[in-house]
């Protein structure tokens, strides 16, 4: 991954595991952790003064990690709990997410959404995480419009009131590439709508790939900076190179 972004030019790099939980096929285990804020560590000194490297964690609603050993913190919801007591990934399977509406939500994917919305807005406003990660994750398996109409007033107003409560808590949102890379999709997280929206709330936004592999560090980044733009967006973050966590970035 430093390799990578070296190669492509990067000034700075952040690396964001998926923070501790009870789930742990999807996220750190305790040792896990250690060795990865090792490893990380060993690779900050080791490209000092060529690359910023910075020892980020993606923390889930659910997750019970400490925040203090992490130099960020990126806040998001993958899983919403279900009345008999499991929990429904958001992030998961097409498959799985459908038959978990259908047997959570009544089958229907509006209810589904504003569940998310209210956890995902509870959540950032009260943890005041660094970073928003993926607002509309739940728009993946979506991309035919087969779960919900992303469009219909309902929708739209569960996905902007979580905003008006998560800016409460956080200012920077994520312009996630990662189902870009890795599920096709045809534009990054948020929606334009939803990015345009954000924007005259006057949050802040930072580029982010998710890309789970070094192959994809900067998928898609011109199409979510083109994306940035259209939203009127004049700069945006980037990780910071010497002190400060976040540097600004002209949009020419
Ligand atoms: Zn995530």
């Amino acid at each position: 991954m430093a390799l990578a972004a070296i190669d492509r030019g990067f000034v700075s790099l952040g690396f964001s595991s998926h923070a501790r939980s009870r789930l742990e096929t999807y996220s750190l285990s305790e040792s896990g952790e250690a060795a990865y804020i090792t490893e990380i560590d060993r690779l900050k000194k080791k490209h000092q003064g060529r690359l910023s490297i910075r020892l980020g964690i993606e923390r889930d609603r659910f997750s019970h990690a400490e925040r203090a050993p992490f130099e960020y913190v990126i806040g998001s919801a993958h899983f919403l709990p279900c009345p008999d007591g499991s929990m429904l990934g958001v992030d998961t399977a097409k498959d799985i997410v459908t038959e978990g509406i259908r047997l959570h939500f009544a089958g229907d994917g509006l209810r589904f959404s504003r569940a998310y919305y209210a956890l995902l807005g509870d959540y950032i406003s009260g943890y005041r995480p660094d970073i928003i990660g993926h607002f509309d994750l739940i728009s993946k398996n979506n991309q035919q419009g087969e779960l919900f109409n992303p469009d219909c007033r309902e929708y739209v107003k569960a996905a902007t009131e979580a905003m008006d409560e998560a800016v409460t808590g956080c200012s920077l949102l994520e312009v996630n590439t990662g189902a870009m890379a890795r599920h096709g999709a045809p534009f990054p997280y948020p929606s334009l709508p939803l990015l345009k929206y954000w924007k005259a709330l006057g949050g802040e936004v930072i580029l982010s790939s998710d890309c789970h592999s070094a192959e994809w560090i900067d998928f898609g980044y011109d199409r979510a900076e083109e994306q940035i733009r259209r939203a009127g967006y004049k700069k945006a973050a980037i990780l910071g190179r010497q002190e400060e966590l976040f540097d600004w970035f002209e949009l020419t």
